[in-house]
């Protein structure tokens, strides 16, 4: 017998309404947005500044919170959770990543990549091992003990990414990741997402201006006038 969960989307976003301010400062940003990704897709979304690429991505973290619609991720309904619920969910199920890393400047590497695993129920000898199995996968071992202002942006940007991986969510989503990196650094993230997605079969939802990054992407989106349109295949 098929499971009827087999035909539903990972992620699925049905007419989302989003506005921030109050009264005539009140501004729309989303009046019903739709999207729909698949369990381990990788997808780019692309679009002008201030077309809400950022706002839609902390929708799907749990960061923040549509005014109005359907938002489902797996199992969990986002948009009627509490928040103590949503928080909980947000610890196991999904990583961000950030353009400008976002690591705390007097913690090493190997503490801000513990970060999240404190707020977890693991004992100490569980963290560090946790927190290894991520330093080698980003190949930053050797790292251990920098602090963020003795790492170069890419390094940096390991580290980011060991942090959304180390409670090991399905989810990971991805602010600009390559938005403060030179070309170099870039590709090497590039490739680093890529194989989080086909080896480890994370879902990737990234967002950038960068044309070059959104190739390694499965399926290119781009967010104008708050709609979401699919780039074509044709070459
Ligand atoms: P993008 O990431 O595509 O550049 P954002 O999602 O950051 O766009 O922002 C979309 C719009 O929402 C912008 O007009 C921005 O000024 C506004 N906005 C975003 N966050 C807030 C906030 N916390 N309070 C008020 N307005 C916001
Ligand atoms: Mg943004």
């Amino acid at each position: 017998m098929s499971d009827l969960n087999d035909f539903q989307p990972f992620i699925s976003m049905t007419g989302i309404r989003k506005s921030y301010g109050k009264g005539g400062q009140c501004v729309a940003i989303f009046e019903d947005l739709d999207l729909e990704i698949a369990k381990g897709d990788f997808v780019a979304v692309m679009g002008p500044s201030g077309s809400g690429k950022s706002t839609m991505l902390n929708m799907l973290g749990g960061i923040d919170r549509p005014d109005g619609g359907r938002l489902s991720i797996g199992q969990a309904r986002l948009d009627s959770m509490s928040e103590a619920a949503l928080t909980h969910w947000r610890g196991t199920h999904v990583g961000i990543v950030f353009q400008f890393y976002n690591l705390l400047p007097m913690l090493t590497a190997a503490q801000n990549i513990e970060l999240p695993l404190l707020l977890k129920d693991l004992g100490r000898t569980a963290r560090r091992s946790r927190i290894e199995t991520v330093m080698r996968l980003v190949g930053i071992s050797e790292r251990s003990a920098h602090l963020p202002s003795q790492l170069s942006g890419g390094q940096q940007q390991r580290v980011g990414i060991a942090r959304a991986l180390v409670s090991d969510p399905q989810l990971l989503l991805c602010d600009e990741p390559t938005g403060d990196l030179d070309r170099r650094s870039a590709t090497e993230i590039m490739e680093m997402l890529r194989f989080l997605n086909k080896e480890l079969g994370k879902t990737i939802v990234m967002v950038t201006h960068d044309p070059e990054a959104a190739t390694y992407a499965g399926r290119i989106l781009h967010l104008n006038k708050g709609h979401f349109e699919e780039q074509g295949l044709a070459a």
